[in-house]
């Protein structure tokens, strides 16, 4: 099947790598952002420039969209010169933003109604995975489209796994993130408590990852917590805003989540302290708050 010409809106941390990753791929590109220096830089590699979502949807068969949060997929896919005002029946839109499993399905049921198949297609993996097309892809959606796709996804990511129907890739990169905030918390708690009782984090760090507790966040950010070096990767505002996702599906669905929601408020008051900048393993600066730990605190601050 040809190359569909793609419109790729969002061209931030995220979006900006991935869709010059499609150009250097031979993918004809037309891009939109609010952000002026992000389009300038895109269209500097390649790609043509789209005054509105609505154009970007005109010129192209297959639409990405990798913005911030819920309200703004809602505002790009459904408002005022949107895409839905620019597409045609036939067209692909994936979504790659993290949102909330419903809004993906209301956005999909929308564009149904004028004969274009939906994708929700979250990501993990980072900053560094979009630069390295490294990203691992959780899709949501019907197979006929997710094949038609995958050789795309294939560009900007190291796998893409068609998870279900439409929202079940929203749904799959809460639980990831349910599952790394909750690893975070249980990281910091074990070293402030050895920091506490005297032994070396360091230490700590080490031992924990040759055994049952080894994990992720011990062996990407281990060393960097106990450094007190918190910059971003994955910022703390955003993970806060993942999890505000995750509480208000848990509601939805009435899965209790006891652990997750403990971990919410602690976000919350990284926030309140106006630390929603630093990487989400920064969460350690606030249970050594808790634990009246003020040096590293003050150097995060
Ligand atoms: P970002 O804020 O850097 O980029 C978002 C882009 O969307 C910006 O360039 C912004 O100008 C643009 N934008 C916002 N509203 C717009 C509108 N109405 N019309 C056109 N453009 C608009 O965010 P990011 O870090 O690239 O993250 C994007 C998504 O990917 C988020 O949902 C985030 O949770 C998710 N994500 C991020 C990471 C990460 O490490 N940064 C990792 C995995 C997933």
């Amino acid at each position: 099947m040809a190359k569909r010409k793609i419109g790729f809106i969002g061209l931030g941390i995220m979006g900006r790598p991935m869709s010059k990753h499609l150009l250097n791929a031979g993918y004809e590109l037309v891009v939109h952002d609010v952000n002026r220096e992000a389009v300038a830089d895109v269209v500097a590699a390649g790609a043509e420039e789209a005054k509105s979502s609505k154009e970007a949807a005109e010129k192209s068969s297959l639409i990405i969209s990798m913005l911030p949060d819920s309200p703004d997929v809602e505002a790009v896919a459904l408002g005022v010169e949107g895409i839905i005002e620019g597409v045609s029946e036939g067209d692909i839109y994936v979504d790659m933003s993290t949102i909330a499993p419903s809004v993906a399905v209301e956005v999909g049921e929308a564009m149904a109604a004028k004969g274009v198949s939906c994708l929700d297609a979250p990501v993990s993996g980072g900053d560094v995975g979009a630069q390295n097309a490294a990203l691992s892809i959780m899709v949501g959606g019907e197979q006929v489209t997710f094949d038609e796709v995958l050789p795309v996804f294939e560009v900007m990511g190291k796998s893409a796994v068609l998870c279900g129907p439409l929202g079940a890739g929203q749904t799959v990169k809460a639980c990831n993130q349910v599952l790394v905030a909750v690893t975070i918390a249980g990281v910091s708690e074990a070293l402030v408590l050895g920091a506490k009782a005297g032994v070396d984090p360091l230490k700590i760090v080490q031992v924990l990852s040759g055994g049952l507790a080894r994990c992720g966040i011990l062996e990407n950010r281990g060393e960097r917590m106990v450094n007190g070096d918190f910059d971003p990767g994955f910022r703390i505002r955003l993970h806060y805003k993942d999890l505000n996702i995750i509480m208000k599906t848990s509601n939805d669905y009435q899965a209790p989540l006891p652990v997750t929601s403990i971990v919410h408020e602690l976000f919350n008051t990284a926030m309140s302290k106006d630390r929603g900048e630093l990487d989400h393993s920064g969460l350690l600066t606030v249970i050594e708050d808790l634990a009246c730990i003020e040096a590293r605190t003050k150097e995060a601050e």
